[in-house]
């Protein structure tokens, strides 16, 4: 749909003040972090005196919150930019920002063919955009912030600054860990993100009892190694098994789930929080990434498809109804007929419950861009591979459900059908069944009744 169809607005002034005040559209690409941090900007935004827009076409600020993991939410979000360039043609007053992981890695390049943005921001400096959009408004004179924390010795501990006032939410995102130091040859975060920082415990604690005050039923912790969390907390360090535990203590906290942890550092102590502690769901997103060990080793992924496998098995062995799901590239630089091959086995042994699969895109400065590519139309066919095999695999595990009752968190009703409620199992499967009278959060008792591939029909116990 196009974005030009629309009139032009005058900024109202803001009540008191010489400078004025409208509305704000933030637009977000890719993972939760970037969802959460546009929640962020929102906040930010709200603190000076914005008000959220429907749409881009009425907003007087529009944001960009970019992903760079791929190539494709790059081209949309540059897309998006030449769309709103014909709005400020129409309407100079437009303050448009760009921020998140392409706003850290190609900023030159978004001032370059896109001129009209008036700042771009990178992914540590989310709390000063309240500040950029001021200046913008009195200078209309181009400004980046790109600062990321300097690794100081073997430790980084900045950690990026809130916004408070976070509204109430059945679920939440809660950010534990920033950037990342594994260095996988794919991906570009260490670059976008910076080195891996934890938040000090106390923070966390202090804002998951807030949200849980105002109505949170459930958060999901956030890192992108989520399970390394502690890392650089040198005094009184906490394990990310203990987190858990610590959390889990929050009376009103129904639920806690985390992505992405890494194989490698998924140790016996998580899972026997994953086992006792109640409120840890059964659930747990292990990315895989590729089933054949040449290729994990090109990825510098560091594990094995056995050690992978070993940790499954402890997970399995030791909460039998785990749910499983996990992250898989095909077509990275050199993959073979025969590595391929050991991604779909390993898909077979392994019966996730669900996989996000994608073709490999290359990503710039990454040590993967310089490897020799895979043929695109035979990456494309291994990937439609890849799907048509998960996929079967999903709907049996899904299927393989049916007759069981299972807690399920109400979270309302089903966008498509409203005598339908709909919430996810313990073990992270959507459920629709019947709508009652209830208020979501509630965990109620539903029995599967059809399997589906995007989960399961159920009905009351
Ligand atoms: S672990 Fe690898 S894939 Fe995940 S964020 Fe770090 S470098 Fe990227």
């Amino acid at each position: 749909m196009s974005l030009i169809s629309l009139s032009p607005s005058v900024l109202p002034a803001r009540p008191g003040g010489s400078l004025q005040r409208g509305t704000y559209y933030v637009q977000t690409w890719g993972c939760q972090m970037n969802e959460e941090d546009s929640e962020q900007i929102a906040l930010g935004l709200e603190s000076i005196g914005f008000t959220p827009a429907t749409s881009p076409r009425e907003a007087h600020l529009v944001i960009l919150n970019t992903c760079s993991v791929r190539k494709k939410p790059e081209d949309k979000a540059f897309s998006f930019l030449g769309e709103l360039k014909m709005i400020k043609d129409a309407r100079p007053d437009l303050v448009i920002g760009v921020a998140g992981c392409m706003a850290q890695v190609r900023a030159d390049e978004i001032r370059k063919r896109a001129p009209h943005v008036d700042f771009v921001v990178g992914t540590a400096q989310v709390i000063r955009i309240p500040a950029l959009v001021e200046e913008a408004l009195q200078t209309r004179r181009f400004q980046k912030r790109l600062d990321l924390p300097e690794r100081k010795g073997a430790i980084v501990t900045d950690v990026p600054q809130r916004a408070v006032g976070r509204q109430a939410k059945l679920k939440s995102f809660v950010p534990i860990q920033y950037g990342c130091d594994k260095f996988c040859t794919y991906c570009i975060v260490p670059a976008t993100r910076g080195r891996e920082r934890s938040r000090p415990t106390e923070d966390i604690v202090r804002e998951v009892r807030g949200l849980v005050a105002q109505g949170t039923r459930e958060i999901t912790l956030l890192g992108q190694t989520v399970n390394s969390y502690g890392k650089g907390l040198e005094e009184g360090r906490v394990t990310f098994a203990q987190l858990l535990r610590i959390l889990s203590g929050i009376p009103g906290l129904q639920r806690i789930r985390y992505t992405s942890p890494y194989p490698r550092d998924f140790k016996s102590d998580l899972i026997e929080a994953i086992r006792d502690v109640e409120p840890v769901m059964e659930h747990c997103h292990m990315p895989l990434q590729a089933g054949h060990d040449d290729l994990l080793r090109r990825m510098r992924r560091v594990y094995t498809v056995e050690s992978y496998a070993t940790i499954l098995e402890n997970l399995r062995a030791a909460v039998p109804d785990i749910g499983l799901t996990t992250d898989l590239i095909v077509g990275f630089p050199g993959e073979t007929d025969e590595e391929f091959e050991g991604t779909l086995a390993a898909v077979r042994r392994f019966q996730f419950d669900g996989a996000f699969m994608f073709k490999y895109s290359p990503r710039p400065n990454t040590p993967g861009a310089l490897m020799e590519q895979v043929d695109d139309k035979v990456a494309s066919a291994r990937l439609d591979e890849l799907i048509r095999v998960q996929t079967e695999i999903q709907i049996a595990r899904n299927e393989a459900q049916v007759g069981r009752t299972m807690e399920v968190m109400v979270e309302g009703p089903s966008p498509k059908n409203k005598a339908l409620l709909q919430g996810y199992s313990r073990d992270f499967r959507m459920v629709h069944f019947p709508a009652r009278e209830v208020e979501p959060g509630t965990l109620v008792a539903i029995r599967a009744v059809t399997a589906h591939k995007w989960g399961l029909m159920g009905e009351w116990e």
